[in-house]
This record gives structure tokens, C-alpha cells and sequence, in this order.
């Protein structure tokens, strides 16, 4: 446990470190979804992943240019013993464990959440969702926009939480690692599939969330906790095999794999969804 938090506190290694994990998780799933693919690549996955990674590097742009803020924040929360984790003066293993969890809670599922449901946030959020061929790039396919969106949830949820800062290393670091691995196209056998979900968001639940309809597209927002979507009513089985990938508003290829075109989405007016509530059954 000591080896944990030494690691998480050093903050001079972080940097390299966390670029390390986020090149490596990809490339890693890379392979395993090469190897043990769920959907036959019929697309250029060269083309794919370029614009992915693009929108992840200016992701990690902006993390490490607002890396200050989150920094701040968690250096205020302990000097203030301000937050759920201060106030409750937890031991080492409940603070790492309820931190993980509230951290994921309010950091990503209700960050998501919310994104679905007010609109010029979604504006922002809809860039992720128009990937026709989710794989692990999709992970961090985030508008720049969505980035600071995120980031401030982040922040916000440190502000609530009271982490200690290796505890919000800690947090980010597998957050990265899950998002790669639920969007990664792999074919999971049912038996671990199943064991997994009691606990984490595995890629089967989470392509749900990437289908192009409703009520799909509103289910499934988890991102390390699988807890989260139960206990909300947001959790959703269906046959991956019928999912078809997108956003129903935007099928266009030329806008969902035009780099430019994706950065002023968010900017040209919002889009109902067209939505088949009734008509389909995954
Ligand atoms: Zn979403």
C-alpha cells in the first residue's frame, strides 16, 4: 500500500508516466482487439485512429495545461480538511476505495449523465458518439470543449471527494486504462464478460451506449464502476451483435471523420435526437 501511494505522490516521474500508460494501454488493446476482434474491421483503421488520437493528444493538452487547477485543488482540500474523505478521517484502504468510487461517481458517471441531458454540453459530448467504428481510439475521441468539461467535474469532484493528490493520480490513471479497455473492440467470452460487469464497465456494456438510437445512447454512461448505472436505473443488456455504431443525428461521413468539420460542431445548433423508442428491440 506504501509502494502505491510513494508512487502516486511523485509527482516529478507523473507526467511520462501517465503519457506512458495512455500509449501503451492503446497500443495493448490494439493488439487484443486485432487478435480477438468482436467486429471485422471494414474500414480504414489507419484514417480511424489518426483522427482518435488526434482528439486524444489535444485531450492531453489540455489536462496538462489545466494540470495546475486539480493540483490546487487537492493541495486545498487537505490543508482545509475539506471534503467527504477529510471529514470522515477514513484509514488508508476506505479512503483509496470510497475515493475510487466517488471520484468515478461524480467525475464520470454524473459528468456523462449530465452531458446527455443539458444540450449545449451534448453539443460538445456528440463528437464522441459519432465514431461508426468504436474501438479502443474511441476512448479519448473528445472535442476539445468536452475536455474542459470533464476536466471541471474532475475538479469539482475533488473539491466534494477530499482525495489526497495521489489519490487523484491514482483515479485518472485508471479511469484512462478503463476507458480504453470498454471501448476496445474485443470479443470477451460471456463467463468473464459476465464476472467482470459485477464490478467494472466492461467493453459489452459499454457499446451499448454506443448505439445510434435511443433510449441506447441514454444508458450504460460508467466508465471503472459498473455499480452506478444499477443503482440509477441507467443499466441496459443488449445483443452486441445487433449494435450499430453512431449518433443517429449525425451519420454523415463527411462530417463524423473530417477533423474540421467535428471541431465546429458544437457551434452550428443543436439536433433533436430521432428517436425510435418503441420500433426496437436489442
Ligand atoms: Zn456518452
Amino acid at each position: 500500500m506504501d509502494a502505491i501511494i510513494d508512487y502516486f505522490s511523485r509527482l516529478e516521474h507523473l507526467p511520462l508516466h501517465r503519457g506512458a500508460y495512455l500509449f501503451g494501454g492503446l497500443f495493448f488493446f490494439f493488439l487484443i482487439e486485432n487478435t480477438l476482434p468482436l467486429f471485422k474491421a471494414s474500414y480504414n483503421k489507419t484514417k480511424h485512429s489518426g483522427l482518435n488520437i488526434f482528439f486524444t493528444l489535444t485531450t492531453i493538452v489540455i489536462n496538462f495545461a489545466m494540470a495546475f487547477i486539480l493540483a490546487w485543488a487537492a493541495v486545498f482540500v487537505e490543508a482545509n480538511n475539506f471534503g467527504i474523505l477529510n471529514w470522515m478521517g477514513a484509514s488508508i484502504l476506505i479512503c483509496m476505495t470510497l475515493g475510487l468510487l466517488l471520484m468515478d461517481f461524480i467525475g464520470a458517471w454524473l459528468a456523462h449523465y449530465i452531458e446527455h441531458h443539458v444540450t449545449w454540453m451534448w453539443q460538445f459530448h456528440v463528437i464522441h458518439h459519432t465514431d461508426q467504428n468504436v474501438d479502443t481510439t474511441t476512448g479519448n475521441r473528445h472535442h476539445p470543449g468536452e475536455s474542459v468539461i470533464r476536466f471541471l467535474f474532475t475538479v469539482i469532484a475533488v473539491l466534494i471527494v477530499g482525495p489526497p493528490l495521489w489519490l487523484v493520480f491514482m483515479y485518472q490513471t485508471i479511469s484512462v486504462i478503463l476507458t480504453q479497455f470498454n471501448h476496445s473492440n474485443v470479443k470477451m467470452p460471456s463467463w468473464l464478460d459476465a464476472g467482470l460487469r459485477l464490478v467494472i464497465c466492461t467493453p459489452n456494456m459499454h457499446r451499448v451506449h454506443h448505439h445510434y438510437r435511443q433510449p441506447y445512447s441514454d444508458s450504460n454512461y460508467g466508465n471503472i464502476f459498473s455499480f452506478w448505472d444499477r443503482i440509477f436505473g441507467t443499466y441496459v443488456v443488449a445483443d452486441n451483435s445487433k449494435l450499430i455504431y453512431g449518433v443517429d443525428t449525425y451519420m454523415d461521413k463527411e462530417i463524423t471523420e473530417d477533423i474540421v468539420a467535428l471541431l465546429k460542431l458544437p457551434f452550428q445548433g443543436h439536433k433533436e435526437h430521432i428517436t425510435y423508442k418503441e420500433d426496437e428491440n436489442l
